[in-house]
Formats: C-alpha cells, structure tokens, sequence
C-alpha cells in the first residue's frame, strides 16, 4: 500500500511558523505510514518463510509464497514437488492458483506477492501473466543456487535461439494448429487476458 499524501494549504506570509509546524507535521506522517507500510510488508514476509520453514518440517521443499491484497491474505501456496509428484507445485504458482480460486478471479493486478526466494523462470512468466503488482522477495536465486535449486540454466535457455537450447523443439502442422487461432481471432464472445 503506498503511503498517503496531504496537500498542505500555505497559510498567509506573516504565518510563517504555523507553515513550518504543518510541514512538520505532514512530513513526519508520511514518513510514520511508510514505516507503518513497511512493517506489514515484513510481517507477510515473515509469514511466508514461516510456511517454508514449516514446509521443510513436512516433507516439501524450502519455498512458500502468499498473494496479498490491501492488508489481506488471499492466496496462500507452498512448494510440494516431490510431495505431489509435480514439478510445477512452486510456491508461487500454487499461492497464484489458491488466490485465484479465492478470489474468482485470472487478474490478480490489485495483488502483490510475498515470496520466501526470488521466483523461478517458470514462476515468475505466472506472476506476469496474473499481472501481480509487486513482487517481495526474502532468498536470492544465488542463495538458491548454493543450496542446490539452481534456476540460471533456464534464463540462460530461454536466452538463446530455439535451435541452441538444450532440449529440442520441433514444429509440427502448423496450419492445422494456425485454424485454432483462426477460430479464436473470428470469436466475438472472447475474454482478452
Ligand atoms: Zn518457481
């Protein structure tokens, strides 16, 4: 949440001093709602590590992220890979899908997202494509890297031509394939997202 601002009204010149104490004033309440602001960004971060932690304790990896809207908790996820047998259980990805759900909604852009590591490749095209406002972050993907969970190789995939990547890509009817957007370019009923 952004901190508030007060248009401040400048009282005539022979006030001068009651002009200083306004400002003052104002100043120390704005810096006040962004130290206010910040401590609930860190409570909800703290909050998501807790369920990493927590995670770790129940048999899932080191990661847990939540959806925040306003002062809200509406999405909560935490990493179940090898608990779920799904590579794509990330915790963002699966905090984006409970947020959705909750909310009834694809558009999570009035949402921000509290992350235990800075997101995957994979999960952060999700938090793109929920168009999340802000994304907290407490590990990096280097202190990711060092325990093991190294991302780099896919940035650096995704980086090159579609014929020098690691796994080989192949198209296949083409035309047939190009009638399914035909169709949807000619639906006049679509959702754009
Ligand atoms: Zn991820």
């Amino acid at each position: 949440m952004l901190p508030s601002y007060r248009v401040i009204v400048l009282p005539p010149q022979e006030n001068l001093e009651g002009a200083k104490t306004l400002y003052m004033r104002a100043s120390f309440m704005i810096s006040f709602s962004i130290f206010v602001d910040m401590e609930k960004r860190e409570q909800f971060m703290l909050e998501a590590i807790e369920m990493a932690d927590n995670n770790v304790r129940n048999g899932g990896g080191p990661f847990a992220a939540l959806i925040v809207r306003g002062d809200q908790i509406v999405g909560r996820g935490i990493n179940r890979v090898t608990a779920n047998n799904d590579p794509t259980a990330h915790g963002e990805v699966t905090a984006i899908r409970d947020a959705c759900a909750n909310l009834k909604t694809y558009d999570l852009s009035d949402c921000d997202i509290y992350t235990s590591c800075e997101p995957c490749p994979m999960c952060l095209g999700a938090i793109y494509w929920a168009h999340i406002r802000h994304i907290y972050y407490g590990n990096t993907q280097q202190d990711a890297a060092e325990i093991n969970f190294d991302d780099s190789h896919i940035y650096r995939q995704i980086e090159r031509p579609i014929g020098d990547r690691a796994i080989p890509e192949t198209r296949l009817c083409s035309e047939r394939a190009k009638g399914t957007f035909r169709l949807w370019s000619d639906k006049t009923d679509k959702i754009l997202y």
